[in-house]
């Protein structure tokens, strides 16, 4: 599942994709669109529609401006409509979940053709595809479709940014405010990080690092960590995920994690290679002078990886 530096390299790609182009035709499949229906999302329904005169109808004749992150949601902002009214959708709001990943066609260029394909591309995981003014042309593939597209007012997404926590790579990530963040809890520590309304964006591979950088037991009580082991985490957290996603972020060897981008153009690096305890156990611990072994422990049936000697 995609985490913070992973979705950071979708919205980079998605940002450079569809900034200042407009959408010309949007299609979605019936049975996503049924799926987000039941769930109580009109995106399968509206999206298609053309923005209507009140500008509150679909996405066709919009344009968008840029492509923002918050923790793991991704979001496109829409230029405003020559006639804005209060219902006027101004960002589509994304969520990956497990599967879900876009790929992205430039005017003139091919789908991919190989072994992953063997029916052609688009295939039957395919489920939303937009097509830009410029003739270029993007594809939402979700092989196990839990994830979303949700169409929401100004209002709607200030009210969602206010939800979600600190993002460790946003312009509030001080560690006053992490503080702040995670106090008041005697949940376990990964549990806490975990805990999107604190921070925003980590999930079980990064909390399994950060947690090895800053040499502490994720199983610890957090109100059992003084400040200057709540500055370890702080100090790890950022340039552990700016690097992750500077290189491509981490991807597993399933395919299904390889379809997240697709940018040929990019040679991306993987940070897969380096991780230091994310399922390395039995390995023998990376930190100089550790002479530990790493060691897999389960909390809240979710693998955590850990050094016994160096973290405590
Ligand atoms: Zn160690």
């Amino acid at each position: 599942m995609p985490e913070l530096p992973e979705v950071e390299v979708c919205r980079q790609a998605l940002d450079e994709f569809f900034a200042g182009r407009e959408v010309v035709a949007v299609e979605i499949s019936d049975i996503w669109a049924a799926q987000l229906g039941k769930a109580g999302i009109d995106f399968g329904r509206r999206a298609p529609l053309k923005a209507g005169a009140d500008g509150s109808q679909g996405l066709v004749g919009r344009t968008v401006e840029r492509v923002g992150r918050k923790g793991k949601f991704y979001w496109f902002e829409l230029a405003p409509p020559s006639s804005p009214c209060e219902s006027t959708i101004s960002v589509v709001e994304g969520h990956l979940r497990m599967t879900g990943g876009w790929w992205l066609k430039p005017a003139g260029a091919d789908w991919p053709q190989d072994e992953r394909f063997a029916n052609g591309f688009p295939d039957n995981y395919c489920h939303a595809r937009i097509l830009l003014d410029d003739g270029s042309e993007a594809v939402y593939r979700d092989v196990r479709r839990f994830g979303t597209l949700k169409l929401h007012t100004e209002e709607q997404h200030s009210q969602r940014l206010a939800v979600w926590g600190l993002d460790p790579l946003g312009t509030t990530w001080r560690f006053k405010r992490f503080l702040q963040a995670v106090s008041g809890s005697r949940r376990e520590l990964k549990s806490l990080l975990l805990d999107q309304s604190r921070v925003a964006g980590l999930g079980n591979i990064y909390v399994s690092e950060i947690c090895h950088l800053a040499r502490i037991d994720p199983r610890r009580r957090s109100d059992t960590l003084g400040e200057d082991e709540w500055r370890r985490i702080f100090d790890a957290t950022a340039p552990l995920l700016r690097e992750s996603a500077r290189v491509g972020g981490t991807r597993l060897t399933t395919l299904d994690d390889l379809t997240y981008i697709h940018e040929p153009q990019l040679h991306l690096d993987n940070f897969e290679v380096r991780l230091r305890v994310y399922r390395r156990d039995g390995e023998r611990c990376m930190r100089r002078g550790c002479s530990g072994e790493i060691e897999r422990a389960v909390q809240q049936n979710r693998s955590t990886f850990l050094c016994p000697m160096c973290q405590s």
